[in-house]
């Protein structure tokens, strides 16, 4: 078959690639432990399914403006208020089928052929392939230290004439890690300065432990929204567990949101009014929910960081918010695709490999799912790699013996 050569090359999405094997060994009633997909286990808010569901019996289900409904973007407008101190007005705002399709939006409407976006690694999946949909060049800055937290000298000097943006995910998928606010206080002045848009994917941005703050850039701007640089990606799917909903927003200079909303009303039309109601639901609801999504994650992340403590030859970087973990695992394989197969395979754990976020040799475990689950998974990993971990293992109902270490 003739396909577009650009659509050939995009890579498949490696966590559902990995969600479809886990699902095939469960329909098999294998004992499957997932640490591979980044989904908060809540039931969705009450204020959002009231709120939804209210639409939905009104009948009224028709098309709404492509860039999102008024109540809506109000709510949207409070809440970046609330949360970042900044007045904008409903024509900054433009509401999308989650914060992907943001993003993918966001590029759309910026990027001419060849121009460059910066990216820091590790750094989530989909942003090397949505800006190559885009016929942009993603540029990877790679700590040279082998830690999660870029240098800003390094940042800097990715950064050529070709230039449209720099993407920051903080705290960050896969490493958990909160970008210090040193950090996004220079990223926020050089960009002011030089004319780079700063995407910021907020998207996790109140899952933070130890009162860490996530310092969002617009604190570190005087200038006006319609001349700022500053981009915020957000959305209800992490931080509100309504990852099914596909509602995400994006902050930013009305002539950019006018230009979004052209490109959105020539594909998706806009987001479907019920998904738009339980959003708006859930932002003007009781906020109580997302410190329980919050407390959850961070017990489970703790029981992670303890769990760790005796898998030998692991090294892992504390989590500083967000539900992932990505332990370095050079220590049994430097192919980190091979090492998250190896894993289904004897131990039953999905997990996604580092190499897939700019980080070969490390292996993203996300702690969203049970306590149990991290207990168990991370019991299993061990006893697949860590030739101190007991020999024995139940999986399951099995006992299993390790019999290749
Ligand atoms: N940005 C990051 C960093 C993410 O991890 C995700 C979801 N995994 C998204 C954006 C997309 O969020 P949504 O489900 O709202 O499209």
């Amino acid at each position: 078959m003739r396909l577009s050569k650009l659509a050939s090359e995009i890579a498949e999405s490696p966590t559902l690639a990995l969600n479809e094997e886990a699902r095939i060994l469960r329909e098999r009633g294998e004992s499957v432990i997932h640490l591979g997909i980044g989904e908060p286990k809540n039931k969705t808010p009450i204020s959002a399914i009231l709120s939804s569901a209210a639409k939905l019996t009104s009948g009224e289900v028709k098309y709404t403006p492509a860039d999102g409904t008024l109540s809506l973007k109000k709510a949207v407008i409070r809440y970046t208020e609330e949360n970042y101190n900044r007045q904008v007005a409903p024509e900054n705002v433009i509401i999308t089928n989650g914060a992907k399709q943001s993003l993918f939006n966001i590029l759309y409407s910026l990027l001419n052929p060849q121009d460059e976006v910066v990216i820091l690694a590790p750094y989530w999946v989909s942003y090397p392939e949505i800006i190559k949909m885009c016929y942009g060049k993603p540029v990877i800055v790679l700590p040279e230290d082998g830690s999660f937290q870029p240098r800003f000298e390094e940042i800097e000097r990715a950064v050529t004439g070709y230039t449209r943006a720099i993407i920051v995910n903080s705290p960050n998928n896969p490493s958990g890690a909160v970008y210090p606010s040193e950090l996004v206080a220079k990223l926020a002045d050089y960009c002011e300065r030089k004319g780079i848009y700063l995407i910021c994917d907020d998207i996790y941005h109140k899952l933070v432990f130890d009162r860490i703050i996530a310092h969002p850039a617009y604190e570190f701007s005087k200038k006006d929204i319609e001349d700022s640089h500053i981009l915020v990606v957000n959305g209800v799917a992490k931080v509100y567990g309504m990852t099914g909903f596909r509602v995400g927003w994006v902050v930013g200079p009305r002539e950019l949101v006018r230009v979004m909303t052209n490109v959105t009303a020539q594909t998706t039309s806009g987001v479907s009014p019920v998904s738009q109601a339980a959003a708006e639901g859930a932002l003007n609801g009781l906020q109580s929910v997302v410190e329980a999504i919050r407390l959850q994650i961070e017990n489970n992340q703790a029981v992670l960081l303890q769990e760790m403590k005796t898998f030998h030859g692991a090294r892992l970087i504390k989590p500083e918010g967000t539900f992932y973990a990505l332990p370095d695992l050079r220590a049994f394989n430097g192919n980190s695709v091979e090492l998250a197969r190896f894993l289904l395979k004897k131990a039953l754990v999905v997990t996604v490999p580092g190499k897939e976020f700019g980080m070969e040799g490390h292996i993203r475990l996300s702690v969203s799912g049970t306590v149990k689950d991290v207990t168990e998974g991370i019991a299993r990993i061990k006893w697949a790699l860590d030739p101190s971990s007991p020999n024995e293992i139940y999986i399951g109902d099995k006992k299993m013996i390790r019999d290749w270490l």
